[in-house]
């Protein structure tokens, strides 16, 4: 579903990825793992067409997302939801309608039908009783749900997350895991995770890639990679985390 080829990313003259391949087959859960700045929010953020890259393309479905004309662009960002690590709800506005906005003003999508598909991700997400509440009377843990309902609103067929636990205090960190957990397991849905949350992402990956200075630098199952890694500086970089 997603192919990246040899995409090189620079912020001045610091090279965040260079020269980077690789691929996510549909319905499979991919995990980045790798030191700070390596370049790993780097390339959900080309995925979402915050920054875009200097050299190469980058495929989604079958469909070129960059180079792309802008109408182009728009359609493949369709297909692409994420979760960051601050939850960056809209304040103002009751968590039903975080969820239903998008899909009514994106994709045209009825109130009710919006309504309804809000209420079924929410009670997902075990938070069928806050429809009414606003995101600041929720906990961390409680809007981070929020924010996974709101990106499977738009019926997206790759979910991006971004070290979504980070920001939460660490009693909440395992009910929003548990609930990404179950989305991995009950979905087809393909997901590409940052995270440093090795066990949760031993549980869902069916590959993890190590990268360090913008290239991945040995790739394999979560069993070969935690448990037997081929690189001395995977070996290094795990022996910090685990
Ligand atoms: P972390 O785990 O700390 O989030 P990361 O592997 O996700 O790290 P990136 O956030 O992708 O790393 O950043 C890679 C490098 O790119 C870093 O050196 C960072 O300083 C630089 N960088 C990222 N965004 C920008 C930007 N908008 N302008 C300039 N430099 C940037």
């Amino acid at each position: 579903v997603i192919r990246l080829d040899q995409v090189t990313k620079r912020f001045g003259d610091n090279t965040v990825l260079d020269r980077l391949n690789f691929t996510v087959d549909a319905g499979k859960h991919v995990t980045l793992i790798g030191p700070s700045g390596s370049g790993k929010t780097t390339i959900l953020r080309l995925l979402m067409t915050l920054v875009q890259p200097d050299e190469g393309t980058i495929t989604v479905d079958g469909e070129q997302l960059y180079p792309a004309p802008e109408k182009q662009v728009r359609e493949v960002r369709k297909k692409i939801g994420m979760v960051f690590q601050q939850f960056n709800l809209f304040p103002n506005m009751k968590v039903l309608r975080n969820v239903t906005e998008a899909p009514v003003t994106v994709l045209g999508m009825s109130k009710d039908e919006a309504e309804a598909r809000a209420r079924e991700l929410l009670e997902l997400v075990g938070l069928a009783d806050k429809c009414d509440a606003y995101p600041t009377h929720l906990s961390g843990g409680q809007q981070q749900r929020v924010a996974i309902a709101r990106a499977l609103a738009m019926r997206p067929q790759v979910l991006l997350l971004d070290e979504v636990t980070s920001a939460l205090d660490p009693e909440l960190v395992a009910g929003v895991l548990d609930v990404l957990r179950d989305i991995a397991h009950s979905t087809d849905i393909t997901m590409l995770c940052v995270t440093h949350e090795m066990s949760f992402a031993r549980d869902i990956s069916d590959q993890v890639l190590m990268f360090d200075s913008g290239r991945v630098i040995e790739s394999g199952s979560p069993e070969k990679l935690f448990g037997d890694p081929d690189h001395e500086r995977t070996r290094e970089f795990l022996s910090t985390i685990l």
